[in-house]
């Protein structure tokens, strides 16, 4: 598979290592290609992304460290035109689920969940893609489905007012919202489910 993710990290932080390494699965030498970004703004504090791939066997890595991982957070964000559909950033490790209460939508981390970096516009592509399916497996939703698609083409289009919602056990995903724009974002510490 090609995958997705052919640079949409390009632009998030400076690079700090660039390797091409021995494949730690296949074993192929040069084949891995491993690159740390380095993420530094004030709300959050400095952010390594480590993201790697195998050219020989597409194995692939990713992970991220940054000062509060590992506790429980929800990233809310206001959306409100364009440029915050085109330049919000969305980085999603294993265990982040996605959400908005607004247009109505869950993406929740299965097993097979892949980590991933993309821009809010290129996640809600995702989002069509994955209500696509839906509506060629289940009959019974295709209606309400179909018009969720066109609400998300319209937003694509014209922009939006909604929120997005990203929650993470092991705090490691995260939104990164445009330059400047970074007090429209909320950050709150959230109980995981059976805790309570
Ligand atoms: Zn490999």
């Amino acid at each position: 598979m090609s995958g997705d993710e052919a640079g949409p990290y390009v632009g998030i932080g400076d690079v700090v290592t660039r390797v091409e390494a021995r494949c730690p699965v296949c074993m192929v030498e040069g084949a891995f290609n491993y690159v740390d970004l380095l993420y530094d703004a004030p709300y959050y504090g400095k952010v390594l992304i480590s993201v790697g791939r195998c050219g020989s066997c597409g194995y692939r890595f990713f992970d991220i460290l940054y000062a509060d991982a590992g506790e429980p957070v929800r990233y809310t964000y206001l959306v409100e035109d364009l440029i915050d559909v085109a330049r919000t950033m969305i980085i999603r490790s294993k265990t982040g689920a996605i959400h908005s209460p607004d247009l109505g939508f869950s993406l929740e981390p299965g097993p097979y969940a892949e980590p991933f970096i993309t821009t809010l516009e290129g996640f809600l592509y995702r989002v069509v893609d994955y209500a696509e399916r839906l509506m060629v497996t289940n009959e019974e939703a295709r209606d309400r489905v179909g018009q969720f698609i066109e609400g998300v083409h319209r937003i694509l289009e014209a922009g939006s007012t909604f929120r997005i919602v990203v929650e993470d056990p092991e705090g490691k995903s995260i939104i990164v919202p445009p330059p400047g724009r970074e007090w429209k974002l909320t950050k709150e510490t959230i109980k995981t489910s059976g805790e309570d």
